[in-house]
């Protein structure tokens, strides 16, 4: 099964995330901890994404689709995998279609965790992560509309659009989460 998670920083993708692998038993993607990864290992992607990073802004669509697309190609992505933060912008979401068609391999489903930007803000102000700054946190916001709101759009024109109330508790949440999934998953076995 495929599924990617869209939704604005501080939506509870990360979390939500961790616990839908497990329930589904497939392998978590996230491209931002890849990227806060190769920072700590200290690589030239690491260098390169840092920046963009620091700012708010998205790394750019050429960096980040070889990335994914490296891990992608894993021996324990084949039965499956949740993508958490990626696609963000359109480029990134067609280019990724074009990787499931070659593979035979359809995206399932793809979530959108809806909040409200008043508890978003309250969300991020108590995470702490250094990117978390109130300064990069409305860069990060106004990226998400700019940058990512249309998957949506795009994403609900395929018919495989789930969009999720992430207001209520973890559990609250999971558990609609899960009943939306389950409406996708006679799509595919694997
Ligand atoms: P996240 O942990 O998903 O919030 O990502 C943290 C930061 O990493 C973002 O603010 C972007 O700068 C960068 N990033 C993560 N995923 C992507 C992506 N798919 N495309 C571009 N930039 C990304």
């Amino acid at each position: 099964m495929r599924v990617v998670f869209i939704g604005p920083p501080g939506a509870g993708k990360g979390t939500q995330s961790a616990r839908l692998v497990k329930h589904l038993g497939i392998t978590h993607l996230s491209t931002g901890d890849m990227l806060r990864q190769a920072q700590r290992d200290n690589t030239e992607l690491g260098h390169l994404a840092g920046e963009y990073m620091a700012a708010g802004q998205l790394v750019p669509d050429p960096i980040i689709l070889r990335m994914i697309g490296e891990r992608l190609s894993k021996p324990d992505c084949w039965r499956g995998c949740l993508l958490d933060g990626f696609p963000r912008t359109l480029g990134q979401a067609k280019a990724f279609d074009e990787y499931l068609r070659e593979q035979g391999t359809p995206l399932d489903v793809a979530l959108e965790l809806k909040v409200t930007e008043e508890e978003l803000l309250r969300r991020l102000a108590g995470r702490g992560r250094s990117d978390d700054s109130p300064e990069v946190i409305i860069q990060r916001l106004k990226t998400y509309e700019e940058a990512t709101r249309p998957l949506i759009n795009y994403y609900s024109q395929q018919g495989i659009l789930e969009t999720i109330d992430a207001i209520g508790t973890t559990d609250e949440v999971f558990q609609r989460i899960v009943e939306a999934v389950d409406r996708h998953r006679h799509h595919s076995s694997t």
